[in-house]
Formats: structure tokens, sequence, C-alpha cells
């Protein structure tokens, strides 16, 4: 047999006239090269080697090829699981009648806020059924897609939540705008479950996660503060909301700080939460000791918050306290940097929250990071009133003003009275009821 070197003309062996060159005086001289040469096992393997590389190549270019071609023809878009439009796109698709009659289904759980307020407590979850790993087929305006699931096990990270999956779909047809379409009535099913009610984020490894299930949010009213305390916040985050443009005219960030502080349990946490229901913002809340945090992350999070979000920091006084020496941690500095950041926080509204105030550095709440501050004291008798009221609406006058004498104005927080109430609730309505008997005998008598 003549050497199967023969069969590898010099150009197989290089790209340049010089590489082959060199290449073919190497194996004029080697020993190796004259091993080679010999051995008809060694000969055949690199025979089998360079064959399949050139085959690799060649499919590599094929499908190049093809991708190329089919760009023309197909609009293509692929969804990842870790991406909150995936589980739109799963709904979406189970409601799409080719559901019905798919024989691969998968079976989704979710907890969604689709349920009355009385069931908030225990939601039923709820069950989709899409279609599941594979190829499917189906129609949409006219116009067919191709919608491939599957499961990227590579990238799986059951730390994380498990697998990982991605959808594609791949439009037959030029027609970027069906396209748009389809993506649209995905998020508009998506936003109509969720009109109406409160989103929460908070910070997970660096980035925004929804957190719990999209919830009707607590009404405004339900949170009992002095009127003219609740008017002036609500007042003034309503304006500054209205006010986007004539922020860009003046040049102005547009952007507000509120610092909330004031005893604990005096309502700060509930207002902001019934507040961005009210406003119908979002409501990021930034955990500064999560683990891992510093100053890079968080800079990353107040810049990428969704938009119309409220960014919450709460116990603003706590973020510095000593921690262990290893936990990476927010500096001050990095903190300010953050809440300034070139462009950052456009159009959002941070709130800060400390039940100490004067713990606070002054650099952090001067006016451009904090532009209006909101005390929060103790019970008012206009609030205790209101809160007894909550419990007690068929109370008489005399009775509201009874009890009302019985607890001095500024010494008990909201939530202690409504811990009080709460427990007391059924023991109260005997004693109201005894009072006003005893009070009937003796206007008889
Ligand atoms: P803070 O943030 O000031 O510590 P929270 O908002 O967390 O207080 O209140 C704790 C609990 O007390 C909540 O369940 C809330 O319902 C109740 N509460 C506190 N203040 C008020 C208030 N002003 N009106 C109604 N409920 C209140």
């Amino acid at each position: 047999m003549s050497s199967l070197l023969s069969l590898l003309p010099g150009k197989e062996f290089s790209v340049s006239g010089v590489v082959g060159g060199v290449v073919k005086d190497w194996f004029s001289h080697s020993s190796v090269a004259n091993y080679i040469k010999q051995s008809y096992m060694i000969q055949m393997s690199l025979l089998v080697g360079i064959a399949g590389g050139m085959l690799a190549i060649t499919r590599k270019q094929i499908d190049l090829m093809v991708r190329r071609f089919g760009y023309n023809f197909v609009v293509s878009v692929s969804i990842d699981s870790r991406d909150d439009s995936y589980n739109w796109m799963l709904e979406w698709l189970s409601r799409h009648p080719y559901s019905e009659t798919a024989s691969n289904l998968g079976l989704m759980t979710i907890y969604d806020a689709d349920h009355g307020e009385e069931e908030a407590d225990n939601p039923r979850p709820k069950l989709i059924i899409s279609p599941f790993l594979g190829n499917h087929f189906l129609r949409y305006k006219n116009h067919f897609f191709w919608v491939q699931r599957e499961r990227d096990l590579a990238a799986n990270d059951i730390s994380k939540g498990g697998f990982y999956e991605r959808i594609n779909f791949t439009l037959l047809g030029r027609n970027k705008q069906v396209m748009q379409d389809l993506i649209s009535d995905a998020l508009d099913m998506a936003y109509k479950k969720e009109e109406g009610k409160l989103i929460i984020f908070v910070n997970k490894g660096g980035q925004w996660k929804r957190f719990g299930i999209p919830r009707k949010p607590r009404s405004l009213s339900s949170v009992i503060l002095e009127s003219r305390v609740k008017d002036s916040v609500v007042d003034d985050v309503r304006e500054f909301l209205e006010s986007r443009q004539w922020y860009i005219d003046m040049g102005i960030p547009f952007r507000r700080g509120y610092l909330l502080y004031g005893f604990p349990g005096t309502g700060k946490s509930s207002f902001i939460t019934a507040l961005a229901g009210e406003m119908k913002m979002k409501l990021c809340i930034v955990s500064l000791n999560e683990k891992g945090m510093n100053d890079e992350q968080l800079h990353r999070l107040l810049n990428s918050a969704p938009p119309f979000s409220f960014i919450l920091l709460e116990d603003i006084d706590a973020a510095f306290r000593k921690r262990n020496k290893n936990d990476t941690m927010v500096t001050f500095g990095g903190l300010l940097n953050a809440l300034d950041g070139a462009g950052a926080m456009e159009g959002k509204i941070v709130f800060m929250t400390t039940n100490r105030i004067h713990l606070l550095d002054r650099a952090l709440i001067r006016p451009g990071r904090i532009d209006m501050r909101v005390p929060f004291n103790l019970s008012t008798s206009e609030q205790i009133t209101t809160m007894f009221l909550k419990f007690f609406p068929d109370a008489s006058e005399e009775v509201v003003a009874t009890f009302n004498s019985k607890i001095p104005e500024n010494t008990i927080s909201m939530a202690e009275l409504q811990a009080y109430l709460q427990k007391r609730k059924k023991y109260i309505i005997r004693a109201i009821d005894e009072w006003v008997e005893k009070k009937k005998r003796t206007r008889e008598a």
C-alpha cells in the first residue's frame, strides 16, 4: 500500500504555503514522521480523524447555510424560563385551542391572585395544562407557528429552582407583526390578571425577583394616620408622578426620596405598601443585609428596578451596624453612589424607613436624596377612635368616648392597639353589651 500520507495533499495540512512547506519539511526529516509512515494503524486513525473533522466543518457550514436561509423565511423568538415572560407564554399557550387537541401536554402549578380576598391566605393553586417538551405546530391569526419547548440540562441548577427551559416560537413567514401581536396578546393576558394587584420584588442574588403572589393591595384608608400627614405624602407622590415633563424640561433628575421615621408599629411599612397599590406602582424591597450584597450589586439593583416602582430601603439605620467580618457589605459611600448614580433611578421613588432618625448620617437624608421627611408618631386620639370603630363599627359615640378616655394620646402604637383589640374583641363586645344594658336599666328605673 502506498503511504497513506500520499493521500493527504500538502494543501490539507496548510492554509498558507509557508506552513505547508514547514510541515512537508518536518515530515521528510522527523523520525516521528517516519514511524507514522510505517504504522498502518496510526495512518488509519489519522485518516478517520481528519475525515471526521472535515465532516464536522461541513456540517457546521451546512447548518449555518440552513440557518441563514431560514432567517430569510422565518421569524423566531426564544424565551428562557428564567425570564418572567416564560410563564405568560406558557399560560397563553395553555389557552390556545391547540392545547385542547395536543396529546403531549405538561402540567404546571401556578399560585396567582385570581382568588377572592377571602381566599388570599389559603389560595388554591391554579393548574395550567400547556404543550410539553418537544415540537408543536399551531395556528395564530392564520399563520403557522412552530413551537419548540426544550429543557436546558446543561444550565440546570437545582439550588435556583430546578430545570431551565426554553420555548422557541418560529413563525413560518416573514410577518414580524404577527409575532409581535402574539407576544402582546400574552402580555395583555398577564397584565389583565395583575391589574389592580400589588407586585412585590425583592433582591435575590443581585437581581430583582418577584416575591409571592400579586395581591389585592391594602387600601390606603385601612392605614390610619393623621389625615394631614397622610394627605401631604399622597399629594406629593401624585404631583411628582404627574410632573415628569416638567423635570425633563428643567433638566432635573426625575426622582424623589421620602424618609418615614418614628416608632415601630406606627404604620410606616403598611403605608408604603398601601400607597404603592393606590398609585399602581410596583414595590421593590431592598434588603441591604442579604448575603453577598455589596456596593456594586446595590448600584446595579437600583439602576435596574422595574419601571413604575417604589424602592423601599427598610430600617436604613440598621444597614451599617457591625456585621460578621467576612460578610461582604454595602458601604455608606456605596449607598450614596447607588442613590445618586449617573442617570440612576430616573423616574424612581425611593422610600426609606427608620425607627431612629438620630442615627442617620446627614449626607443620606439631605435634599435630593430625601425630599420629604414624614414623622410617624404614637397614636393620636383621632387614630385611636378610628381603630376602635374599625373593630366595633356599631359602637355608640358614648362608648367610643369612654374607650378613648382610657387611653391617653401618644402612649401606644397603632400596632399595639390593634393587637390589644384583636385579643380582647369578644371580651370587649361583651363588656360593651353589659354596659349598654346597665345604662338602659338605670334610665328605665
Ligand atoms: P412600622 O413599619 O411602622 O413598624 P407596620 O406598618 O409594620 O409598622 O405595622 C405593623 C402592624 O401594625 C401592621 O399589621 C399594621 O396593620 C398595624 N398598624 C401599624 N400602624 C398602623 C396604622 N397607622 N393604621 C393601621 N394599622 C397599623
